[in-house]
């Protein structure tokens, strides 16, 4: 094969504007070939004194603007494919936002819920032992993504600075307060949208009393932001996890599904709400819908279906290219994910700046720092849509391009 490592998905995703800036074959490769890609297996005993093999991942896609930047996930679903197309966006993200990272992602096939805490402890630190050699705050910094959090953060950081024998708190984001995180990491996703869906509304002269909204994925994205949300005055009308879904058209009173959720594990069951399921969440007549889960839930089967006014992608990818040509023909306002959720990177990148100076922030500063670049790139993202006469993605998209391949220019990759 020619082209073994060529990322398919991501080359799908450039098409549309790869055509609009005239892009070379080689600016196409450049963009769509990972720098370093990293598959391993490695061994952990298990609780019961057996062994069992573990598959982890790791994709530095591009770092022509600075060290490599992205989560780690731990699904039972995850892939070498969906890696690429993940780190393929963070590297957009990390443009977009003007921050001075590049892409990566990574992830470990594995199912957190069906494993003990010790376990998890170990596989965790594995998946450091693998790496150390490659990542570190000036190569490649990692960070939580689904279902990895600041305790599992905390436990990469411990397993690398004791390889190391030295403390390098940069090497990881999205850790606990007390090894060096930041405040504001943990809401930093969400807040950002919030940022992004104000300041993309700003011409509009609907209240959100008058906004309803419907959130798919209630974790650590999609809780926070019907959370701030609804705090800020907007009609939560429904949200949903990945085994139930709930909807009120009056709104829901979303501290309390929260404590229902704490209390069952399950947002099944919650008084006065009708149970959907999240297709129905998806089709709901709303003025914005905010997918906050995984990816592919907005497809070519169901895009035409969709009555939101605005979705904010929250999740990374939850349309596929597909879907996107046929909510473009709707009139279907998309807010591209690479800006809706780039919060939570941009609060990464303060945090391991706020690592390498050894000198803290507060949530005062952090939350003021977050909203000025957010609503910069919005903005930027807003011009180059009247400029170029396209939707929002594709506006993202053409600046991150621009800004990447602007770096290997001057590196002197290309001419
Ligand atoms: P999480 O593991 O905390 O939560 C994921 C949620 O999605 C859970 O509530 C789960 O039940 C739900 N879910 C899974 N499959 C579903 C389905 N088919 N339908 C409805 N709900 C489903 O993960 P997270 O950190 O909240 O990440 C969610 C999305 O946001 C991902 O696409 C992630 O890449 C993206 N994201 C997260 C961050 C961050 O800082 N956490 C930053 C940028 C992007």
């Amino acid at each position: 094969m020619e082209k073994p490592n060529v990322c398919i998905n991501c080359y799908n995703m450039l098409d549309k504007i790869a055509g609009r800036l005239s892009l070379s074959k080689s600016e196409i490769d450049i963009l769509t070939i990972p720098k370093r890609s990293f598959t391993f297996s490695f061994p952990v005993i298990m609780d019961d004194g057996s062994t069992r093999i573990f598959t982890g991942y790791r994709i530095q896609f591009n770092d022509a603007r600075g060290p490599t930047k992205g989560g780690i996930r731990f699904h039972p679903e995850v892939d070498l494919e969906e890696i690429k197309t993940l780190a393929f966006l963070m590297t957009l993200k990390c443009a977009v936002s003007g921050l001075p990272f590049g892409g990566a992602k990574g992830g470990i096939v594995v199912d957190p819920k069906k494993i003990s805490k010790g376990e998890l402890e170990r596989v965790s630190r594995e998946y450091i032992r693998e790496l150390y050699r490659f990542i570190g705050p000036n190569a490649d910094i990692p960070a939580p993504d689904v279902n990895t959090n600041p305790q599992i953060m905390a436990w990469m950081l411990d397993e690398y600075e004791k390889i190391m024998g030295m403390h390098a708190p940069g090497v990881i984001t999205g850790k606990p307060l007390e090894l060096g995180g930041s405040f504001v990491r943990d809401i930093s996703t969400s807040l950002g949208g919030f940022f992004v869906l104000k300041e993309a509304t700003r011409d509009s002269k609907v209240k959100p009393s008058n906004t309803k909204i419907a959130v798919q994925g209630f974790g650590n994205a999609g809780m926070n932001i019907a959370k701030i949300l609804h705090g800020k005055g907007y009609k939560i009308i429904a949200v949903s996890d990945s085994k139930s879904g709930i909807h009120h058209e009056n709104g829901l009173d979303v501290k309390k599904v929260i404590e229902h959720k704490e209390k069952n594990s399950s947002l099944s069951g919650f008084k006065g709400a009708k149970e959907i399921s999240n297709e129905d969440l998806l089709e709901l007549e709303c003025n914005v819908l905010i997918p906050a889960a995984l990816e592919n839930q907005i497809t070519k089967n169901n895009a035409n279906k969709i009555k939101a006014e605005i979705i904010l992608e929250v999740a990374n990818a939850p349309i596929t290219p597909e879907a996107d040509l046929i909510l473009e023909k709707k009139k279907i306002r998309v807010i591209p994910d690479i800006l809706a959720n780039a919060g939570g990177v941009v609060v990464s990148y303060f945090e391991w700046v706020q690592n390498s100076m050894n000198y803290y922030w507060t949530t005062k500063e952090v939350t003021k720092k977050l909203e000025d670049y957010i609503v910069d790139s919005t903005r930027e993202v807003q011009k180059t849509c009247k400029e170029f006469k396209c939707t929002m993605r594709d506006a993202a998209y053409i600046l991150a391009v621009n800004k990447v391949l602007s770096a290997e220019r001057l590196r002197g990759v290309l001419k």
